[in-house]
């Protein structure tokens, strides 16, 4: 018996302002992957949004799933990859949650001093009483006897960021390394974090694999091992651009045009704004 995989892609609600406004025009956040990585009776939950609405989706998709959830898994620490699992827990309570060392360090700080950020951004939404990960024992967990591998590739859009690989599936389920059709975010760190991601994309590329889960992707789009090119053209792109443009408008104006097919500006409006601090796109 071999191992399969299904992806869960959940569209986020709209952040608003305590004041009830929208903070921008557009959905200000991405549409979100879960993975359910399955064997004839068991399974391995990547990643789960951070609303309870949409937690609650990935809950009832992996009770359907019929599988027995043996793990969850964390591919970094950011909120809106791991919130939902206390979701899913109702559903399979005692499972193990699970992260790299650093993962859960972030993950603590996202559920504590973070934790306004997220309430401010989705007020009345965002699963409660999050269960923050337990550091892993080790980095390969056996699913009905095949190698699931936790890998840790350092930096990309936030610090002490990991992918998921599954050598028998020839599968990455890459967290926020990879960006499919969505414009990355860009707003999580400095140049250096942003050489780092690039290795990290390279760490991945080394394994060869035949699938690419991206953390975030538009709706519908497959799991094509180019989304690894894509990101790492588009890190490029940004700093190429970033070097001669003058301010975020004319970043975020530049980098559109090189990325017309990718959705969310508002990620890229942040970007901008983070890389030319004073100015705005608007
Ligand atoms: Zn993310």
């Amino acid at each position: 018996m071999t191992l399969a995989y299904d992806v869960l892609v959940t569209l986020p609600p709209r952040a608003v302002l305590p004041d009830g406004t929208s903070v921008r025009p557009l959905p200000a956040w991405s549409p979100i992957s879960s993975t359910l990585i399955h064997g004839e009776r068991d399974a391995i939950l990547v990643d789960a949004p951070h609303t309870t609405e949409k937690a609650r989706e990935v809950a009832d998709w992996v009770v359907a799933s019929g599988k027995n959830l043996v793990a969850m898994y964390a591919t970094h620490g950011h909120g809106d990859h791991w919130f939902g699992f206390a979701e899913v827990a109702q559903c399979f309570p005692g499972v193990p949650i699970l992260g790299t060392e650093g993962t859960v360090a972030l993950a603590q700080y996202q559920a504590t001093g973070r934790m306004d950020f997220w309430t401010s951004q989705f007020p009345g939404q965002i699963v409660e009483n999050v269960i923050v990960p337990s550091v892993i024992d080790s980095h390969t967990f056996l699913l009905e006897g095949h190698e699931v591998r936790f890998v840790e590739a350092g930096d990309s859009d936030t610090q002490d960021t990991t992918f998921v690989h599954v050598p028998d599936l020839g599968l990455v389920v890459a967290g926020d390394i990879v960006y499919n059709g969505v414009h990355p975010f860009l707003a999580g760190g400095d140049a250096q974090r942003r050489r780092d991601w690039i290795a990290a994309i390279d760490k991945i590329a080394a394994l060869d694999p035949a699938a690419v889960v991206a953390g975030h992707k538009a709706p519908g789009s497959d799991d094509d091992p180019r989304h690894l090119d894509r990101t790492r053209d588009y890190l490029r792109d940004a700093e190429e651009i970033r070097a001669t443009a003058r301010d975020a408008k004319e970043f975020a104006d530049l980098m559109t045009l090189r990325h017309l097919a990718r959705i969310n500006p508002t990620i890229l409006a942040q970007s901008a704004e983070h890389l030319f601090p004073g100015t705005t796109v608007t």
